[in-house]
């Protein structure tokens, strides 16, 4: 079977790329960069203040010493002239510093008697001064190509004085849940019916990475009905389809032998982990089609281990990896078996640092366990059990964009 990290490279390498577009940067926030952007402008554009003060030549001041205030500089509206030897200026944060000032004084450090300024103490050469390009310099790159945009990313953008960003366009996203049994909320359930709940939780979880996410409904575990789902599933306008349930080795498992039969590439099909084992990953054409587990928290574990991946590549982020994070364990773990295994784990702090709880529930239709995780340890084929306190790698759901249940 299929290593978890093979599945993940092949999941990540398909090499499909959206199209480009540009927006304006108030419409920009979680968009991805085409290209990368440069400053058009040296950030300060000019010497300016960091404080509220004076404005100095630094040989000048010294404890006791007395200058003569000779102007004003502030944001927006300079000091003209040039500062002479025995003179101050006024001068507020964010001004331009007049020719001839090197250095800037504190007012709370200074006394004043109109148009006299006495000092407390010594200066030094561009003290309290931001020097032009001290931020970053005019043709810089601020944000490299395959970065997702930010509020700080944008807010940085705007101060190298450019007003739109290439971005990719966001990928259109399928979704069609197969299963006789499957009813939709609200329905009175006949016997042997269960609610098929993954659309629901699937569709807010990519929607982030998507234009559109088609919520395509339930499909029955019939040949003739499936191929017919499938077929105007991937001819419409998803550039990824996601489909639940029908992919195991039962008589009804239908999903993977008709996209095989519509002409698509199977990539995978079974990954050594859990939950999670059934998962197929496919191609038809530029088309990409992941086969979930219908189990709910299979489908989850398989949709933020692989399929967000994956949808990330699609949309051009240069890392599209998890970012993992590495937290001591509240309670100890029993050993693992062969397969990678994703186990809920609850935020907690244990001797005043974070730490992870594990949801000891195992079953992967237990989706009230899950809705209680704040994300997923990563627990390693065969790790050996592991004792309170030992590292393990998290993939915490804030970190991928997935609102805390609180
Ligand atoms: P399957 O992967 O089709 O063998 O389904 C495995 C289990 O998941 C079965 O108990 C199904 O009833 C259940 N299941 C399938 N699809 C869904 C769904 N959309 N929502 C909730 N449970 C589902
Ligand atoms: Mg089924």
């Amino acid at each position: 079977m299929l290593s978890f990290d093979d599945a993940l490279k092949r999941a990540v390498s398909h090499g499909v790329r959206t199209g480009t577009e540009s927006v304006a940067l108030l419409e920009a926030n979680g968009r991805v960069l085409a290209n990368p952007v440069t400053a058009r402008t040296n950030q300060p554009p000019f010497d300016a203040s960091a404080m509220d003060g004076y404005g100095v030549r630094a040989t000048d001041v010294r404890a006791g010493a007395t200058l003569k205030l000779v102007g004003t500089s502030q944001a927006g509206a300079g000091f003209e002239g040039t500062l002479a030897t025995g003179e101050c200026v006024r001068i507020l944060t964010g001004a331009p510093t007049p020719a001839g000032v090197d250095a800037v004084v504190m007012q709370e450090k200074v006394s004043v008697d109109g148009k006299n300024v006495t000092f407390q103490d010594t200066t030094s050469p561009g003290s309290c001064i931001r020097k032009t390009g001290n931020d970053f310099e005019m043709g810089d790159v601020l944000v490299a190509a395959g970065k997702r945009l930010n509020p700080a990313s944008l807010a940085l953008i705007a101060a190298g004085n450019v007003p739109e960003v290439e971005v990719r366009q966001r990928p259109h996203i399928g979704l069609l849940a197969t299963g006789d049994e499957l009813a939709t909320p609200g329905d009175t359930l006949a016997p042997g019916q269960i609610v098929g709940s993954n659309r629901f939780g699937l569709a807010p979880l990519l929607a982030p990475l998507s234009a559109a996410v088609h919520d395509l409904g339930n499909a029955i575990d019939e040949e003739q009905p499936l191929r017919a789902a499938l077929e105007a599933a991937l001819s419409g306008p998803s550039d990824i389809l996601i489909t639940t349930g029908g992919v195991s080795v039962g008589d009804r498992d239908l999903v993977v032998p008709v996209l095989k039969s519509l002409g698509a590439e199977i990539v995978f099909w079974k990954v050594a982990m859990r939950p999670g084992k059934p998962i197929v990953f496919a191609r038809l054409g530029n088309k990409l089609i992941f086969g979930l587990p219908g189990n709910p928290v299979s489908a989850f574990v398989g949709a933020i281990t692989l399929v967000l991946p994956a949808l990330k590549a699609l949309n051009g982020i240069a890392d599209p990896l998890p970012r993992t994070l590495h937290l001591p364990l509240a309670s100890p773990l029993p050993q693992n078996g062969p397969r990678r295994h994703f186990m809920r784990g609850r935020l907690t702090c244990r001797n005043g640092a974070s730490a992870i709880e594990p949801i000891m529930q195992m079953d992967s239709a237990h989706l009230s366990s899950f809705s209680e995780a704040d994300g997923l340890i990563v627990i390693e084929e065969n790790r050996p059990a592991a004792d309170a306190e030992s590292l393990t790698p998290f993939i915490s759901f804030a970190h991928e964009g997935i609102p805390a249940s609180g």
